[in-house]
């Protein structure tokens, strides 16, 4: 991911060069003006679209163990909520900057869109690194944060969830600081929470369930049975194991997983129950293995679908050219670069997008957010169904205008993202 400050200076208007490595704003607005292209769409609105509503930043003060201040900086960044309050989740990582909290709340403004969930995209997080935070220190930096940015969020405003670096621990952390603060319990501010405190049975696998509903659908749009396809998933989180794991339920092969410490490989299909997940022991995946692949050779194997679900930029021009497999599953946010993505429209290979095959998360932060309000929970099987329905109906939409108007995956998931944007905006115009 490029620097916070190398691209802060950039004209918000002019695409960087797509040769050079893109920061995920670049990627969402070269993409907004791709889909753009394809519609009738009032430019006034994809200018709107362009840029956030609002982004905020502030210090996190944070108190180490030993006693020591040290300020972190934080962001939310709110994109657009012509369709209902801002959504989307907070990341505690290194690289989070300004711009990407920009381009992950655009991906989310079009995710909620694809989904027709009555919500609008943010992003944020906290430029820190968790491996080096004490639990202590994760925890106060969480509550210190809330506050912070207390004045942004809500259950009617902005509701975040968990992202890379934050799990629902945090997300409890959250919804405690903003209790105390506002005097009465509010399980609405946050979702991802554990469902003990109003979070919802199957929010944590719903990002890579989805991921395995879209796979399953696509093969069989490609007329290829699970049972036949071989399939490779890089990173073993919450999204790659879930969406491995039900795969291999469903009869699929998967072939080779991996996290940092490299990739295990094997034709005739790996035992991925028996695998441990990040959240089951971190970088795990290679510890039982006897041949272990470097992490670079992922995108080189020969499998037939790939599902990139660790980071973003993962698939770029330096890997695209040797990529055998025939369908990629987006499961991270913004793992192609546009560089990357072109490569692959002229070679023919379908890339089903982020913004609908992972939307599962979101969908279920939503039924969540139906929970809280109504304070009462579903049952595992009501969430699982409700998903199925609502990625199912999803996938139609965008099946739908890949086949009329015989565009790829991406720009068929924008147009039906952007045309209910562009007639929500266009339904409460500009005020003043
Ligand atoms: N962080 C997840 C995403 O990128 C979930 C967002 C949410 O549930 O609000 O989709």
């Amino acid at each position: 991911m490029a620097s916070e400050s190398t691209q802060q200076g950039r004209a918000s208007e002019e695409p960087a060069d797509p040769t050079e490595f893109e920061s995920a704003l670049d990627t969402a607005r070269r993409q907004l003006a791709r889909a753009a292209s394809h519609i009738d769409i009032d430019p006034n609105t994809v200018e709107r679209l362009n840029h956030p509503a609002k982004v905020h930043e502030v210090s996190v003060p944070l108190e180490r163990d030993d006693g020591t201040v040290e300020v972190f900086t934080g962001y939310r960044a709110q994109h657009d909520s012509v369709r209902g309050p801002y959504k989307g989740g907070l990341r505690f990582h290194p690289g989070v900057s300004h711009d990407e909290c920009v381009g992950l709340a655009m991906w989310m403004t079009w995710k909620c869109a694809v989904l027709d969930l009555p919500f609008g995209g943010a992003k944020g997080g906290v430029v820190a690194n968790p491996k080096e935070l004490s639990s202590g220190e994760e925890e106060r930096l969480t509550r210190r944060f809330t506050q912070e940015i207390r004045d942004a969020i809500g259950p009617t405003r902005d509701i975040p969830a968990p992202d890379m670096g934050t799990n629902e621990q945090t997300m409890a952390w959250i919804m405690d600081a903003y209790s105390m603060q506002q005097a009465e319990t509010t399980p609405g501010v946050v979702t991802g929470k554990p469902p003990v405190v109003g979070g919802s049975y199957g929010r944590s696998e719903a990002p890579g369930r989805s991921v395995a509903i879209i796979t399953r659908e696509v093969c069989d749009y490609y007329d290829r049975s699970l049972e036949g396809t071989t399939v490779a998933v890089q990173g073993f989180g919450s999204v790659g194991a879930s969406a491995a794991r039900l795969l291999d339920d469903w009869g699929a092969t998967i072939a080779a997983v991996s996290d940092v410490n490299g990739v295990v490989y094997d034709l005739d299909g790996l035992d991925v129950q028996a695998i441990p997940s990040h959240d089951e022991e971190p970088e795990a995946v290679t510890k039982h293995a006897d041949d272990v692949l470097p992490s670079h050779e992922f995108f080189e194997l020969d499998v037939d679908v790939l599902i990139p679900a660790a980071v973003g930029n993962v698939i770029t021009e330096a890997n695209a050219d040797a990529i055998q497999a025939s369908i990629i599953i987006e499961g991270a946010n913004g793992p192609t670069t546009s560089a990357a993505d072109t490569i692959l429209d002229n070679r023919d290979i379908p890339v089903v997008p982020d913004i609908l095959a992972n939307a599962g998360g979101v969908t279920v932060s939503y039924f969540e957010w139906l929970q809280d309000i109504n304070r009462r929970s579903w049952s595992l099987e009501r969430v699982n169904d409700e998903l199925e329905k609502e990625m199912l109906a999803a996938w139609e939409e965008v099946r739908s205008e890949v086949d009329e108007r015989g565009v790829s995956w991406r720009d068929a998931a924008y147009i039906v993202a952007l045309s209910r944007l562009a007639e929500a905006h266009e339904a409460r115009g500009l005020w003043p």
